[in-house]
């Protein structure tokens, strides 16, 4: 079977929550029918599709590309401050990992973006990317990006530098300049500056449709999600809205004749889905080593954290319950009570018996308390 020419490099599916449409069954489908051999997955800051997108695509004979459209922090993902409502807190950039080494530092990077540098959206920094970027590819990323943004803002030196962070961070043939064309006037300023930058820089351009649904028809049913992930309504005229019918998954000869003028940004992206070889082992067992406690098995460990047996937690306060319960009788012992002086030789012997449990139960079940409550015993 003849394969398509292209392979669409920034797609989102069903885990864009709230944003794209894509269910993977149906993408991989229409994926076949177009002849595409390979496809990438660039969910917004997540993984969480990349096995079923993986097994999804593997079914269909589909190469699949595991990658993600992270949020970056433009400056620290630790400073959580905004003073437009959290527009100025984040670009988008595509990553797509080559190889394992690739697959862990993108799973690194977006936890880190989750529990480190989560502010209106899961975002990295561009110190946590340089720590984490072998193994990776990065495309500039979409209009919301940091150097189609500074373009459009006609801020060229901001843009250029920033091109050059990224060349030198990731190398030059792991940054790609993405071109876009959904008819918006902004992403054909940004092109006739990425395009003849892409030479003088010694980079690449790739072509890519940010791939929101499938069919071309879904635009009005993606149109009506937006407004639920945004909570507006559809005759709201100053809500966010994509522009409509452009965001599907577009067949190669479309992508051709869109990008006529540059074919090699086309091209380039068969180039970028050979580098791109991703494996998930689904045969091997993964779990981490644990090693238990001292005086646990693993199986014994695991148990007792099910409820099986009392956790170490538990037997504490479980011990500290049970000298609770003694304590009085040793106090008692001391300081008999009305109904003790009657029976004075009997309460000695249950104070007896109740300190000899203690002591039994201390010397078999050390723990903090044991002095203080062995002095308590002893007095
Ligand atoms: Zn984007
Ligand atoms: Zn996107």
């Amino acid at each position: 079977m003849s394969h398509a020419d292209f392979v669409h490099l920034h797609l989102h599916t069903e885990y864009s929550l709230l944003d794209a449409t894509c269910r993977l069954d149906k993408l991989v489908d229409k994926a076949h029918d177009l002849k595409f051999h390979s496809m990438a997955l660039t969910d917004h800051g997540v993984l969480y599709g990349a096995v079923d997108f993986y097994q999804a695509a593997q079914e269909k004979g589909i190469k699949p590309i595991i990658g993600c459209e992270v949020y970056v922090a433009p400056g620290s993902r630790l400073e959580k401050k905004s003073s437009t409502g959290g527009r100025d807190v984040y670009n988008h950039l595509v990553l797509l990992a080559q190889d394992q080494e690739g697959y862990k530092n993108l799973t690194k990077l977006v936890t880190s973006a989750h529990l480190e540098g989560y502010y209106y959206k899961p975002r990295i920094d561009k110190e946590i990317l340089a720590q984490h970027s072998k193994g990776l590819i990065a495309l500039s990323g979409c209009l919301a990006s940091e150097i189609p943004d500074a373009i459009m803002k006609d801020d060229l030196a901001k843009a250029r530098v920033s091109i050059d962070w990224f060349k030198q961070i990731l190398g030059p043939e792991n940054f790609y300049l993405e071109l876009q064309n959904h008819g918006i006037p902004e992403q054909a300023k940004v092109n006739k500056h990425l395009i003849p930058w892409a030479k003088e820089f010694g980079l690449k351009c790739v072509a890519t449709n940010d791939v929101h649904y499938i069919e071309k028809k879904h635009s009005h049913a993606h149109d009506c999600l937006i407004c639920l992930g945004t909570q507006a309504q559809l005759a709201d005229s100053k809500r966010m809205r994509y522009v409509q019918e452009q965001f599907y998954l577009r067949s190669a000869d479309e992508m051709k004749a869109l990008f006529a003028e540059v074919p090699d940004a086309v091209q380039n992206t068969l180039e970028v889905a050979e580098k791109c070889n991703v494996t998930f082992d689904f045969k091997t067992l993964h779990y981490p080593v644990f090693q238990p406690p001292e005086t646990f098995s693993r199986e014994g460990y695991l148990r007792d954290q099910e409820g099986h047996r009392p956790s170490p937690d538990r037997a504490h306060r479980h011990r500290e319950d049970r000298v609770h319960l003694l304590l009085p009788h040793l106090r008692g012992l001391h300081q008999p009570r009305p109904q003790a002086r009657c029976c004075v030789r009997g309460a000695w012997f249950r104070g007896r018996f109740h300190r000899h449990l203690l002591a039994r139960h201390l010397e078999r079940r050390p723990d903090p308390l044991r002095a203080a409550l062995r002095a308590v015993s002893q007095s």
